[in-house]
């Protein structure tokens, strides 16, 4: 990635605290990124869905006009693909975000150091933006095309169908999604999910795993899939297999 292309980057952060958001914009912009603030809900949706396409929404929690839940929930149903980072300013919060599967594609609780999220908003970025380059680094061997029974997943295009329907993926599902494929069979426990699909070092939790593969299999579960890709291994992890 050049910097001509990192420098056309652009961050849509929607944060009411003035302090934070301007913090935020100060150091994101420096990625380099063009970073849009909006410190309402509906002003923050309406942003997203009409100003995009944005390489990642920070997104917070308490919001004024449209709660970040509500926004996300929204985003989501109408622009799938966008990597989205929630701020949540307690636990509970995080509890909610998780339990409702909203279609976060990361998360980090207030206060957070503003290093981490840059490093995790770079870190989404790199995923959604550089697909190819991921896949050529990855080896010239490696498949770029892969088919399981009804389900076919293209790697340089980051899309995935079952049978003739695309499927609405987050850029996180995705890559759970095509790391799983690449690997059938085999079992996998949540740490090293989150270390293959996530990336080292990442400060993740046993249900950020949980809650994606949650969401995958709700959005592979189809007439077309009875039993389902993703398997529950008691006590150790996920395996992937394709429906006899
Ligand atoms: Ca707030």
């Amino acid at each position: 990635m050049t910097e001509a292309l990192l420098a056309t980057r652009r961050l849509l952060v929607i944060e009411d605290d003035r302090d934070i958001a301007e913090l935020l914009s100060l150091h994101l912009s420096e990625l380099p990124a063009q970073v849009t603030l909006a410190s309402d809900g509906r002003q923050g949706l309406g942003l997203a869905l009409t100003r995009g396409p944005w390489d990642a929404v920070v997104l917070d929690i308490g919001l004024p006009g449209l709660n970040g839940l509500d926004l996300c929930r929204e985003l989501r149903a109408q622009a799938a693909r966008v990597p989205v980072l929630m701020l949540t300013a307690r636990a509970t919060e995080l509890d909610r975000v998780l339990g409702l599967e909203l279609g976060a594609d990361d998360y980090l609780t207030k206060p957070f150091s503003v290093v981490e999220l840059v490093a995790r908003v770079k870190a989404l970025m790199r995923r959604a933006a550089m697909p190819a380059a991921d896949a050529e680094a990855a080896g010239a061997a490696a498949p770029t095309v892969l088919a399981t029974g009804p389900l076919r997943i293209d790697r340089p295009q980051r899309r995935a169908w079952l049978g003739p329907g695309e499927l609405a993926l987050t850029p996180r599902e995705f890559d759970l999604l095509w790391y799983f494929a690449c690997h059938p069979g085999r079992v996998f426990t949540r740490d090293e999910l989150l270390d293959a699909v996530w990336g080292h070092g990442h400060d993740g939790y046993d249900h950020t795993v949980n809650t994606h593969i949650n969401r995958l299999r709700n959005k592979l579960g189809t007439p077309l899939t009875p039993g389902g890709f993703i398997h529950t291994v008691w006590g150790v992890g996920y395996r992937f297999e394709a429906p006899a």
